[in-house]
């Protein structure tokens, strides 16, 4: 019977991988991966056979209960099975489920942890979360529910923390916008958006909590994350003064 590593393989880019990461993709046998994981990394598994289980939101997925059935099935047969997924195992990564599923079936897991998107995004915009008099507290949130689930009151929680990061929001940005609105945040609250952190085609765009559906408007088709805070203040207005500018020059050229 082999052993499952339930593998975090952080934001995108190949060398924000943890060594251990690295270590196992060089011995594994299988490596089942989702969607958000790059070909770069993929590539540090030379030897082992690649099964793709992609869950990106609109586009073909495999359903979770098969994933964990191939899991099981690649642990009987295999020594070292690899399952890669985006950010960090543990957070949004329906983790918990195929832990279940293995060690139901006798199967030993271990998890790796990787980088969150949260914290690529951090990274490449050089904004703490947290800040001494500004910020003391950070909630992860996503409005995401599973089929048949209810809506999620996931806005009384984006009340309760001083920096919010949403998590599969991007493209419900104007449903955000209300809530964050209607739990009582200001609309003039700043705001991030951040797509394809890490990556080479990274984009930040800085807004308010009202001008999130026209910024998301903007977003390609990557991942993307919504950052909301008074941290993000600075970013928000200098921005402001960089398109004030812009505006003032061609007001001046035409
Ligand atoms: N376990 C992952 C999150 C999986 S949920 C983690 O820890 O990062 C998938 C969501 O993560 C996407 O909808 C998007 O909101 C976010 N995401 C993943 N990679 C991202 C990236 N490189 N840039 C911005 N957001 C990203």
């Amino acid at each position: 019977m082999g052993k499952v590593y339930l593998v975090g393989a952080g934001p995108g880019t190949v060398d924000l991988l943890t060594l251990r990461a690295a270590r196992l993709l060089a011995r594994a046998d299988v490596v089942f991966h989702d969607a958000l994981v790059d070909d770069e990394v993929l590539a540090l598994a030379p030897q082992a056979r690649k099964v793709a289980v992609g869950k990106r939101c609109g586009r073909l997925s495999t359903a979770q209960q098969f994933i964990n059935r191939q899991l099981v099935d690649a642990a009987q047969r295999h020594a070292c099975v690899v399952r890669l997924k985006g950010g960090d195992p543990m957070l949004f990564g329906r983790a918990q489920e195929e832990i279940a599923a293995l060690s139901g079936a006798g199967i030993e897991v271990e998890v790796v942890p990787g980088i969150s998107a949260a914290f690529g995004a951090s990274a490449a915009l050089g904004q703490s979360l947290t800040r001494r008099g500004v910020s003391r507290s950070v909630a992860f949130l996503t409005p995401a529910v599973g089929q048949g689930e209810q809506p999620h009151a996931w806005a009384d929680a984006a009340r309760g923390a001083d920096t919010v990061v949403l998590y599969m929001a991007s493209r419900q940005a104007q449903a955000i916008a209300d809530g964050l609105v209607a739990a009582g945040l200001p609309a003039s609250r700043p705001a991030v958006l951040v797509e394809n952190a890490s990556r080479p085609d990274q984009r930040v765009l800085p807004t308010t909590v009202a001008g999130l559906p026209a910024a998301a408007g903007e977003l390609g088709d990557g991942p993307a994350l919504i950052l909301v805070g008074e941290v993000y203040a600075e970013l928000v207005q200098d921005a402001c003064r960089v398109a004030l500018q812009d505006r003032g020059l061609r007001a001046a050229a035409a």
